[in-house]
């Protein structure tokens, strides 16, 4: 197991984007920039609404 993804959406503009939930660095949202998630040494801690645990790379859902 490499680690779970997570689906999080922004608290600011409720844009919605995959991160990795072992992220080594700050997530930022892909809209407005705001700090969506900071490492910490394991698994980040995310600052938004984590709306699920993706299990796989969306481009490998077919693998
Ligand atoms: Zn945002």
């Amino acid at each position: 197991m490499a680690g779970n993804f997570y689906q999080i959406r922004c608290a600011d503009c409720e844009n919605e984007q995959v991160a990795f939930g072992k992220a080594s660095t700050e997530i930022h949202c892909a809209v407005c920039g705001t700090t969506l998630a900071t490492p910490t040494g394991g698994d980040a801690e995310f600052h938004c609404e984590v709306i699920e645990t993706v299990e796989r790379r969306p481009s490998e859902a077919q693998v």
